[in-house]
């Protein structure tokens, strides 16, 4: 853990006086709450202020522009790159009190909220409506939209949906020099100067604090149809993927899971799920009842021919969830292997899924190691989890640089999901190239000149 920083009584007054003092926390126990995510890297903030609204977040920025210190957006602390992990102390500000959905506007299918709102709460919230939002991170009870924006997160249904970007129609944005703009509009297209909603998603915390999202929603699709397909081997899954995305059914969820991850699920739920299979594949379909029982069957067919020992379908609500939970279990589940672990959310073009798995089960290899694969192989992104005893560290680095190598061989990226953080700032260079790396610099130098906001983020020297 880094040593605390501390800032002054004089700052800590001039923020108290900013949020309120129950709203500025200074105490060590608190402090410790917001030092971490999920990639478990710890480092304490000197305080935690938790804003009401923009302006006030607006008068922190210039406060930590005046007295140069960094400031750390952060949602619920999910993040796999290390976001919102403060790692050169100053104020981490958490967005729990701007958590309200502010209008469900059904006409025109579109919801305005403030950022802490949790993600599966704008859903249960729209879907009741007879509306839907489709990006759903497997952390989608507990992570935020503000998160989700600044992570451009994905989730189970991107393969047919799209992420997090395909949703936002405009935001309120405090820069960080302090200034309140708001980016993009009402409606459901908009080229009116450049595109600053979109540079925004997925910045990670560093070029501006969202402080109002306007989300697009769809319609509820109809009916929704789940199976699961055991395989002998991760080989025959990955085929059946592969056929499965070359057709002409497009399904919301296509998800892999290998034997690593299935034993973990089962030593967790203490259930046996798989009778020993080697490799499990999760299909669902949505949309009009007469179109979905149809394209369910089709799909349980290809992973049939394609080697599957054993295909269910859901047969009500219950049993989707059944599967659904399994799935959403395997990251909890995978420290009953292990102490520790690499997680990689490496994305290669779908038809490359196959060699991927096959490279990373190679690298694996060399170098001994337990690497467990699953995730979202429908649209090409695999969580990669090297296992880890401490003393396997350094064959685990070279295992990752391998493994980034082989990514960007097949023109694919480092990362699909989680961002670069802290844990990927390493390798952008690889795969952004220099002058690419450079114009994102200056455009966060001229929007962050003193680079208060959530640095050491995204690149390794700043
Ligand atoms: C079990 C598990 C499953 C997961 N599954 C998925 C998945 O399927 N798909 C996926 O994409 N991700 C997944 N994740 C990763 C993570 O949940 C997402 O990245 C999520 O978007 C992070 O949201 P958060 O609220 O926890 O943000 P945090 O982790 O708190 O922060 C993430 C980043 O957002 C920034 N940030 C937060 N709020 C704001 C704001 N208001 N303004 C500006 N910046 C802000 C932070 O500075 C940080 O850089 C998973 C994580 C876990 C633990």
């Amino acid at each position: 853990m880094v040593a605390q920083r501390s800032f002054t009584s004089s700052l800590i007054s001039e923020l108290r006086a900013i949020v309120g003092p129950a709203h500025l926390f200074t105490g060590p126990e608190e402090l410790v709450v917001y030092s971490y995510d999920a990639t478990r890297t710890t480092s304490l903030p000197d305080a935690v202020a938790r804003p009401a609204t923009a302006r006030e977040v607006s008068q922190i920025l210039l406060l930590a522009n005046r007295r140069r210190f960094p400031v750390v957006p952060r949602g619920a602390g999910t993040g796999m790159s290390g976001g919102s992990v403060p790692v050169r102390g100053g104020l981490v500000l958490s967005f729990e009190r701007m958590n309200r959905i502010l209008e469900i506007d059904e006409p025109n299918r579109m919801a305005v909220v403030e950022p802490g709102v949790i993600t599966g709460e704008l859903q249960r919230e729209v879907e009741a409506r007879g509306l839907f939002y489709p990006p759903d991170p497997a952390s989608q009870q507990f992570c935020t939209l503000g998160g989700n924006i600044a992570e451009c997160a994905g989730g189970l249904r991107a393969v047919k949906y799209g992420v997090t970007r395909d949703y936002v129609l405009g935001l309120e944005v405090v820069l960080p020099t302090g200034e309140i703009i708001e980016t993009g509009s009402r409606t459901l297209k908009s080229v009116a100067g450049y595109d600053l909603t979109r540079l925004i998603v997925g910045s990670e915390g560093t070029l501006g604090v969202v402080t109002k999202i306007i989300v697009r929603l769809l319609p509820r699709p109809e009916s929704v149809e789940t199976l699961s397909a055991f395989f002998p081997g991760i080989r025959n899954a990955a085929q059946a993927i592969s056929r499965i995305m070359a057709g002409t059914i497009v399904p919301r969820a296509l998800e892999l899971i290998d034997s690593g991850a299935i034993h973990a699920v089962e030593t967790h739920l203490k259930e046996d799920i798989s009778a020993g299979a080697g490799a499990m594949v999760i299909a669902e379909v949505d949309g009009p009842a007469v179109a979905t029982s149809g394209e369910i069957e089709s799909l349980a067919e290809m992973c049939r021919s394609s080697g599957a020992v054993r295909v269910k379908q859901a047969r009500d609500k219950n049993e989707q969830d059944r599967i659904w939970k399994l799935r959403r279990s395997i990251s909890p589940a995978l420290y009953t292997i292990r102490p520790r672990k690499i997680n990689e959310d490496i994305v290669v073009p779908p038809a490359r899924v196959p060699d991927i798995l096959a490279e990373v089960q190679d690298i694996a290899r060399r170098h001994g190691l337990l690497i467990v694969c699953f995730g979202h192989a429908g649209d090409g992104n695999i969580h990669v989890n090297i296992m880890l005893e401490e003393e396997e560290r350094p064959q685990a680095e070279l295992a990752v640089k391998e493994i980034f190598a082989a990514v960007l061989q097949m023109q694919g990226s480092i990362s699909g999901e989680h961002g670069i953080g802290i844990t990927k700032a390493p390798f952008l260079p690889l795969e952004a190239g220099e002058q690419a790396l450079e114009a994102m610099r200056r455009i966060k130098r001229a929007l962050d000149p003193n680079n208060i906001l959530n640095p050491g983020k995204i690149f390794i020297s700043e």
